[in-house]
């Protein structure tokens, strides 16, 4: 398929070319370790080792390169692990890490306690605030990485200018796409040099894989990444990857309806009298409102907000809804509620990554709009 063919083009058909053997319209999922030879290594097109190559993973990796706008994709066993590769692709001991402060907390955790523990420094600051980025930039920062919105205040970044300073610092350029996908925005497009996904979410869509990938442009960089890949050994197996191949053939039609339905609640929670705040980059009052609008198609599927009657209420809030589900995670065609002061960001309570205790996370799914609202009110009526 032609690499200039629109989004949702290439989200069907990306990878998806009829199987040469049968002529099946689908990637067949290819459940096998081992490939026979004809003679010692007559390899029938590359394939050896399932560690080190197989069909239905090479189909979701065309899939992740065509949609990054990029050369190579490469396919990981969970999204930690892909970031984990991208550790080992651009740093050594002795070199510094620029990280943002409200990273999500399991990128921070394998930073500060598996990374460290091997010689790479870390400092965190606020990527949204370029001058507090630069500042922090070392001779010997080797890898700056962002994540654009944040988690779980949908602070917004700029990648294009982030990828200038850390160009300029002879530092890679990792920008974790995870909230936005590429339906919303493509990181590679804008400069940077490795853009990392959980396909957990929003690619995988429908909450039942952990999966992670990078894709890349550098040659050099995708043959790092490749060879981490089977040396290490953290594969997706072949269902896997056809779980996220089959979310990733939908994903231009789910990630439109996530954003209808969460501009829709984002008003409604903007104008309601129990709440006191509402993070959501599509609303005028948001920090990051015009950059998302320069960098991003549309605000995306996540909503955070703060209730006016303390922790106690928010924590109330989230277990009385009865279409969104209350649960961690996000990114699936259901939608999820959560109370981050004591789910996703109890671990840094205390820590200067704390979030508000009255804040309330939402992940908009592809519901009805209208039962999303009447949920969400009578939570909050109480
Ligand atoms: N990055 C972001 C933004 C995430 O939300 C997550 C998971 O919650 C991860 C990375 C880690 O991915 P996984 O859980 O697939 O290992």
């Amino acid at each position: 398929m032609h690499h200039t063919a629109h989004f949702d083009t290439r989200a069907v058909h990306a990878g998806q070319e009829a199987d040469p053997l049968t002529g099946a319209v689908v990637a067949p999922i290819y459940a096998v370790s081992t490939y026979k030879q004809d003679g010692v290594g007559g390899l029938r097109n590359g394939y050896e080792y399932s560690r080190a190559g197989n069909p239905t993973r090479a189909a979701l990796e065309a899939a992740l390169a065509s949609l990054e706008n990029g050369a190579e994709g490469v396919a990981f066993s969970s999204g930690l692990s892909a970031v984990d590769a991208a550790i080992r692709a651009t740093c050594r001991p002795g070199d510094h890490v620029l990280l943002p402060n409200d990273a999500y907390g399991g990128t921070f955790r394998l930073f500060s306690r598996i990374a460290a523990q091997w010689g790479v420094e870390l400092s965190a600051v606020d990527m949204s605030d370029l001058e507090s980025a630069r500042g922090a930039v070392r001779d010997n920062t080797r890898l700056i990485w962002c994540e654009t919105p944040t988690n779980p205040l949908l602070n917004v970044a700029d990648i294009a200018a982030i990828s200038e300073l850390a160009r300029g610092a002879g530092a890679r350029f990792c920008v974790d796409n995870t909230f936005a996908t590429p339906y919303l925005q493509n990181p590679l497009d804008l400069g940077a040099d490795i853009v990392m996904h959980s396909t957990t979410k929003y690619m995988g869509g429908h909450s039942d894989v952990i999966g992670g990938a990078l894709i890349v442009n550098d040659a050099e960089l995708a043959e790092t990444i490749r060879f981490l890949q089977f040396a290490v050994g953290a594969v997706p197996g072949p269902f896997d990857a056809f779980l996220v191949s089959r979310g990733i053939r939908t994903l231009g039609v789910r990630m439109a309806r996530h954003c209808d339905n969460a501009e829709r609640v984002a008003e409604m929670l903007s104008e309601h009298s129990a709440v006191a705040e509402v993070f959501y980059p599509g609303l005028a009052s948001h920090p990051g409102h015009a950059l998302a609008q320069k960098q991003m198609r549309r605000p995306g599927g996540m909503i955070s907000f703060r209730v006016n009657k303390g922790e106690a209420f928010a924590a109330e809030v989230c277990s009385r809804t009865q279409v969104f589900t209350l649960a961690e995670s996000l990114g699936g065609v259901e939608s999820l509620i959560e109370h981050p002061a004591q789910m996703t960001h109890a671990s840094v309570r205390g820590t200067e990554l704390e979030v508000p205790a009255d804040l309330v996370r939402l992940s908009v799914g592809i519901e009805s709009a209208e039962d999303l609202i009447r949920d969400l009110e009578a939570a909050l009526e109480g």
